[in-house]
């Protein structure tokens, strides 16, 4: 009897094809197999669906090729989690299973069979400094340019690839050789970029602390199939605990998966987990070549290595035996991933144990309220590390009130206390580092009573209104809730103030001004766009040649320098007052978390938080370092009276995009009818439809950019929704699906 092979191709497309399986074989073609199939014209790497003995419905029959695998690419459990990613997030199958394995995996017809060659690239590095600012202004009085390059140079950790600087920040080639002939560069040539772990010293772990060893045992005692939440402040050895569990895991012959936040994925974590596993231990990191990574992919796929640890995509690993999945700093938003499968690593990591019959371990001092919720249903169980290792105490953090406290007056529009500058000032004199956090970069300006800190926020959405100029007006980015820019405020009547985000850069040079003889480092979007420039920066602290490291959000994690005594929180609002019902959830664990990296060491430390809204639950709870309080006043706020939010509703946002304004927002209009449409004839009424609005980053890629959310407490409802969706495949490309998005920016 002739077999058929339904086979996915890592494509949109949510049916597969269906291929003849030719006699030679059909021992080898198996669901799950990867094979080489005709497409049209050309060839294709694909994998099997399914097998059956049905001809293909029409069209000419035509054979699979080739399987190259000795076994399967995918195992039966992989394969319905594939399932699983496509009816969830409403993705077509073809795109699910394309997450599934490595790219490389997927080659086709070119595929290599010895990686790529060694290569090699010209690098400009500083061989002379110029620490203040006056000999700074004297050997550039004449080429900005020159400076500017010096300075980004000097950003990036003090060298870079030239093809880096030129590509990325518009460098000249010129401006970089004048550097090297004003005696303050030399360029070299060196090999490529190494694997950076492959070398590493590797410790054997410490003991565990009693709290630890007690935290292990209840891990090890509750149900598999019920996960748990590690709650533990900040540097109270979460990591330690995890490896116990990974290492009994691995002793008794099983695998493990460790999920960590891609920035998170140091030399200094790998060491500690090779430490404890040695090459038992394939590291995925965005390092790897193609090749690398489909070495790492195949050596679990054979059982080779047992414990995978990356980033998001390594929920996929082919880790036999798999018995426990842990997701550290779970509150992370880069867990979610932004193109199709629009997937949550954390839901996965639940989705896949449940498959597998695996454990699911979920670490954070912060956890995100959708965790915090299911604890509180009592479907995760959660287990407590409330003492820092070593007893160290929590730094004390101070609530500076940006409405009343005495500034600098040289500061200008930057935000600048007499409390933090005097604690700034106080540890570097003492010769100890300090970490300053600027939230992130301001794109939508919001409006602030000077006097009593209030924000006006949507009536129906309570996120803040943003300030628009054409015309004049203030306006919500959920539902398109419109009202007139007023001058004075509503709550005191004082005269109001246009509030921006401040920038990094501004922050930089004043505090240059403010602290000459201070060696300050930047750590944002725009100097860490290469590969580990962001370890060169961390190495630079760590290595004591940095004074004062300021940054955006990405500073506010997992760092440890013992050397760190002050942190200070520039401007807490910023982030508070996002047109995103999250802004009081990422305030808190901002500052809770930058906060944690504060008196790591014998010498003790503080906090100091500036904002004009100090009564704020958000800033009160992180100043507590108390989740417990957070929690309590922020789940009331997103359930009625109030807007429901998760995670007492699921959401779903669909993103219309157009060439045009108004090209987006007609698509936008359309989405929505069809939602009300659906839910009125279909659907009971159970969905609320909001909007469309326009993205509160109205244009993105050259794109305009419109949205709709939906609400719903029943996930069943949610499912339809994306189900018939993706059946009635409109607006590919052009409209996005994101179930439980992260972001509603
Ligand atoms: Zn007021
Ligand atoms: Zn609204």
């Amino acid at each position: 009897m002739p077999l058929f092979a339904d086979v996915l191709l890592p494509l949109s497309v949510s049916t597969p094809y269906r291929y003849a399986v030719p006699d030679a074989l059909t021992t080898r073609v198996v669901a799950g197999t990867r094979v080489l199939v005709p497409v049209r014209r050309r060839k294709a790497v694909g994998v099997v669906r399914a097998i059956g003995s049905e001809p293909p419905a029409t069209g000419t029959q035509r054979e699979i090729l080739a399987a190259p695998d000795a076994e399967p690419a995918l195992s039966p459990a992989l394969l319905r989690l594939g399932e699983w990613l496509s009816n969830y997030y409403g993705c077509p199958a073809g795109l699910s299973v394309r997450a599934l394995l490595p790219g490389a995996l997927w080659g086709g017809r070119a595929a290599r069979v010895d990686g790529p060659p060694e290569r090699s690239e010209r690098t400009i590095t500083l061989v002379h400094s110029l620490p203040s600012l006056l000999e700074r202004e004297r050997a550039f009085a004449r080429s900005p340019r020159r400076r500017a390059a010096y300075e980004a140079l000097e950003a990036l950790g003090g060298t870079a690839p030239v093809r880096h600087l030129v590509a990325q920040l518009k460098l000249g080639p010129p401006v970089l050789a004048g550097l090297v002939r004003q005696g303050l560069a030399r360029l070299d040539r060196v090999a490529a970029p190494r694997d950076p772990f492959s070398d590493l010293a590797v410790a054997p772990p410490p003991a565990l602390t009693a709290d630890q060893r007690r935290a292990m045992q209840e891990i090890l005692e509750s149900p598999v199939e019920t996960p748990v939440l590690i709650e533990g402040v900040t540097g109270s050895g979460k990591t330690l605990v995890y490896l116990e569990v990974l290492r009994s895991v691995v002793a008794a012959g099983r695998g493990a998966i460790l999920l960590v936040p891609e920035i998170a994925l140091t030399p200094q974590t790998v060491a500690r987990v090779r430490g404890v596993f040695g090459d038992d231990v394939a590291v995925l990191h965005s390092g790897l070549s193609d090749a690398e990574r489909a070495d790492a992919w195949r050596a679990l796929r054979q059982g080779q290595k047992r414990v995978a640890v990356g980033a998001r995509s390594a929920i996929f690993a082919p880790v036999q035996r798999l018995a426990v999945v842990v997701v550290d700093e779970e509150h992370e938003s880069s867990y979610k991933q932004g193109t199709a499968p629009r997937y949550h690593a954390r839901d996965v990591a639940v989705a896949r144990g449940r498959i597998e019959g695996a454990r699911v371990l979920f670490g954070s001092a912060t956890p995100s309220l959708e965790l915090l919720h299911q604890v509180g249903l009592g479907k995760v169980r959660r287990v407590e590390l409330p003492r820092r290792v070593g007893d160290r105490p929590l730094p004390p953090v101070e609530v500076v009130d940006l409405r009343s406290a005495s500034r600098v007056p040289e500061a200008g529009s930057v935000p600048w206390s007499e409390p933090l500058d005097r604690a700034v000032r106080e540890a570097l004199e003492r010769k100890e580092q300090v970490i300053l956090l600027l939230n992130r970069r301001g794109f939508a300006s919001f409006v602030q009573c000077p006097t009593c800190g209030t924000v006006p926020g949507c009536p129906r959405c309570a996120i803040s209104l943003t300030v628009h100029s054409t015309p004049s007006a203030l306006r919500c980015h959920y539902c398109g809730h419109e009202e007139s820019l007023s001058a004075t405020c509503k709550s005191c009547g004082a005269a109001t103030t246009r509030m921006r985000g401040l920038g990094t850069q501004q922050l930089e040079h004043f505090l240059a001004l403010r602290f000459p003889a201070a060696r300050i480092a930047r750590m944002d979007l725009d100097t860490t766009s290469t590969k580990w420039s962001h370890h060169r920066i961390l190495e630079r602290v760590a290595s004591g040649e940095v004074d004062v490291l300021l940054g955006t959000q990405m500073i506010a994690k997992g760092l440890d320098f013992p050397g760190v005594t002050v942190v200070g929180v520039v401007d807490a609002d910023t982030a508070l007052h996002l047109p995103d019902f999250r802004g009081a959830e990422r305030t808190f664990q901002l500052v809770a978390q930058v906060a944690g990296r504060a008196g790591r060491g014998p010498a003790g430390g503080r906090v100091v938080v500036q904002t004009r809204s100090p009564d704020h639950h958000a800033l009160r709870a992180a100043a507590a370092h108390s989740v417990a309080a957070f929690a309590a006043a922020e789940l009331p706020l997103r359930t009625p009276p109030h807007p429901p939010y998760p995670p007492h509703v699921g959401l779903i946002r669909f993103v219309a995009l157009g060439k045009t304004e108004t090209a987006a927002a007609a698509r936008a209009t359309r989405v929505a009818e069809w939602l009300r449409r659906a839910n009125v004839e279909r659907l009971g009424g159970a969905l609320t439809v909001l909007g469309p609005a326009a993205c509160p980053i109205a244009r993105l890629h050259g794109r305009w950019r419109a949205h709709v959310l939906v609400k719903s407490a029943e996930t069943r409802v949610l499912g339809r929704v994306m189900r018939a969706w993706r059946a009635q495949g409109r607006g590919a490309g052009l409209i996005v699906v994101d179930r439980d998005p992260v972001s509603l920016l």
